[in-house]
């Protein structure tokens, strides 16, 4: 049987990016005086909020989602704003258009970009250099940063001890229900297998990968979810492309980024970075399934290709890898557009999934929580 029972104002579940701001959110902002964060990890935005590719969108890499472009133009100045520290911008960001099997053309990728209003010029001679003629018909450069998770933590950290936020990790909530007195409980399990119940009015689920991974009433998102297995990974930058960051569009779809926590670059590949998916459900952790998964590097195969197009990346250095699994809707897999999950359950009153896509959806999640009378 669980141990003690303790009621708190809300319990969030997942201490990621999103669990972490919103535990914030909710001591800060909604005067929420008991508010317990409980993360199975070790560390606070140690999975999907660290492993990913950094990006701080600002609208370019989504020419088949105008909305989510549209909201990337929309967040990336308040992030920037918000988490000045976290997020570099010292580099230099191309994007180039494939000649071929591409979904955008060049022309189209401009007027997309004036559309949404997002600086756009061509790539200077020396830059467009760095790419084979014969497959690249275009390169531009853009204005697009990239995050430091690890800073991100650390501010998270600091933020959640001055609002007052017991944090436990290490701890797996496994269970969510309807107490018989109208509150919610939560049964959470350390890594000493010591199983605790939680009675509380508000639950946030915020576990991104686990969102569908609870016992008790919970009977899932209505929303449909896609999981894939993910790999980037980490190079070591061949010097001319140090400072730089580039995107290749819209079909051979691959990126060379920094990756500020490691001072190396990201490297991903629309072929080779997604290894296995699933379609989501009940009783299919996520997490055991990567921790089964071989995670079997293929590196070499993203080289390879990506050197046809930029023939600098075949002098660049492997380093690592990071494995995940993403989380998608199933109704994006197509347009590639990134709107968040913001739900509530009608058998559960008082629960709410959440997951944001991307990190600057962080603000659409809050807009969304503001309009809530908690
Ligand atoms: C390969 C890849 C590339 C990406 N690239 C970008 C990018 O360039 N730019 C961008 O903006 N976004 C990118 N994303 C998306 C971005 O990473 C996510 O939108 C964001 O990190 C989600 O934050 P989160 O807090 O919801 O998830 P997470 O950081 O995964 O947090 C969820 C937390 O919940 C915990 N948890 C799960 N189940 C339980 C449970 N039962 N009990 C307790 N804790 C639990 C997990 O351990 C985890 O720490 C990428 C994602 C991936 C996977």
């Amino acid at each position: 049987m669980p141990s003690a029972d303790m009621r708190q104002d809300a319990v969030v579940i997942g201490g990621g990016f999103y669990g972490a701001v919103i535990a914030i959110y909710l001591a800060k902002e909604r005067g929420f005086k008991r508010v317990v964060l409980m993360e199975r990890e070790p560390a606070l935005l140690a999975r999907a909020s660290y492993n990913n590719q950094a990006r701080v969108h600002n609208g370019y890499h989504y020419p088949r989602s105008f909305t989510t472009a549209f909201r990337s133009r929309v967040n990336l100045p308040r992030f920037v704003r918000d988490w000045p520290d976290a997020v570099t911008q010292d580099f230099t960001k191309l994007y180039a258009i494939a000649r071929r099997n591409s979904k955008v053309t060049a022309k189209q990728f401009e007027r997309f970009c004036r559309e949404i209003g997002a600086e756009i010029q061509p790539a200077e001679p020396a830059q467009q250099a760095l790419f084979t003629d014969q497959l690249i018909e275009s390169a531009f450069l853009v204005k697009e940063y990239a995050f430091d998770a690890t800073k991100l933590a650390s501010w998270a950290t600091r933020e959640l001890k001055e609002s007052g936020v017991q944090v436990r990790l290490k701890t797996r909530v496994t269970d969510i229900s309807n107490d018989p007195d109208g509150m919610l409980s939560v049964v959470a399990q350390n890594d000493n297998e010591h199983r605790e119940q939680i009675r509380c009015g508000y639950v946030f689920n915020c576990t991104y990968s686990g969102l569908n991974q609870f016992k008790g009433d919970f009977s899932g998102t209505q929303t449909d979810l896609k999981q894939e297995i993910t790999e980037i990974a980490l190079m070591q930058a061949p010097s001319e492309l140090e400072g730089m960051g580039i995107t290749v569009m819209d079909g051979p779809f691959f990126s060379m980024m920094p990756f500020p926590a490691r001072g190396l670059h990201t490297l991903s590949h629309v072929r080779y970075t997604p290894h296995m998916s699933w379609n989501d459900q009940r009783g299919i952790d996520p997490y055991h399934k990567l921790d089964q998964y071989e995670c079997a590097t293929r590196v070499d195969r993203m080289v390879r290709d990506v050197g046809r197009y930029i023939p600098s990346v075949l002098g660049a250095k492997y380093v690592d890898s990071l494995f995940e699994v993403k989380t998608i809707l199933v109704k994006n897999e197509s347009d590639d557009g990134r709107p968040i999950l913001f739900e509530k359950h009608p058998e559960l009153p008082g629960c709410y999934s959440i997951l944001g896509g991307k990190i600057d959806n962080i603000y659409d999640v809050l807009e969304k929580l503001n309009a809530e009378s908690l």
